[in-house]
């Protein structure tokens, strides 16, 4: 895939198009709308396809991956109400768009990724646009324990049920948002950790990702 870092007013006008389509979709965080207008989702294409980075789609990444569509990401970054200085883990770093959409809205970002390709991709990629977030490969339905706890945890890949391990390194406050369900379809769940042993549970919309893999998942 052959990457150009270049941000035309072209792509710029299909940016500020790309917000008002996700407004009118109901994206009400004015902050997760701002960040969507400022980071070049082109610059995750080859360029041959840079007509498709600004509609509302989901796209292949390789490895049988996708960068998910701009609406899932202002829909879980929405729920995640992120605050400057949050920690956040996210799993599933796929092409580094949503991470750079975390970092615009101020999180310190942990970021793992399974697929060797695309995390030898990610990493050379998001330092070139001037993101730096913490990195890591490996199997992140363990979360990763580490670094924890956690201000946010958001998963970007469908998990059969919620891995007991990430609740126990949210904070107290702290927030999950992952995707559950069959290989077909999943709700989005959030969690959030009132106290020690003590969460709040919420099911919303259906989506459909590709499936989280690993000891705590599929
Ligand atoms: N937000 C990402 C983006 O915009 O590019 C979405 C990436 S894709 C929908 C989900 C990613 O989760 C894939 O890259 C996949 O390899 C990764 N994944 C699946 N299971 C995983 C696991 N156990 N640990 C880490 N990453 C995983």
């Amino acid at each position: 895939m052959a990457y150009k870092f270049i941000d035309n007013y072209r792509e710029k006008g299909a940016r500020k198009l790309l917000v008002k389509l996700l407004e009118k979709r109901g994206i009400e965080d004015k902050s997760v709308l701002r960040a969507i207008g400022k980071v070049p989702r082109h610059f995750f294409f080859d360029e041959t396809f840079w007509i498709k980075a600004y509609q509302d789609i989901a796209f292949p990444i390789g490895d049988g991956q996708t960068i998910s569509q701009p609406y899932t990401v202002a829909y879980q970054t929405e729920l995640l109400h992120i605050k400057k200085g949050d920690k956040v883990l996210e799993i599933g770093t796929g092409s580094g768009y949503q991470t750079c959409i975390l970092m615009e809205l101020g999180a310190e970002v942990y970021t793992i990724e399974r697929q060797r390709n695309l995390y030898e991709r990610v990493i050379q990629v998001l330092p070139h646009m001037g993101y730096w977030p913490s990195f890591f490969y490996g199997d992140g339905s363990k979360g990763i324990e580490e670094h924890a706890p956690y201000d946010k945890i958001i998963v970007t890949a469908g998990a059969p049920m919620v891995p007991e391990v990430m609740l126990k390194q949210l904070k107290i406050g702290g927030i999950l948002v992952i995707p559950v369900g069959d290989e077909k379809q999943q709700k989005m769940v959030t969690i959030l950790r009132v106290g020690e042993d003590d969460f709040d549970r919420i099911e919303l919309d259906t989506f459909r990702f590709v499936p989280l893999v690993g000891d705590e998942a599929w």
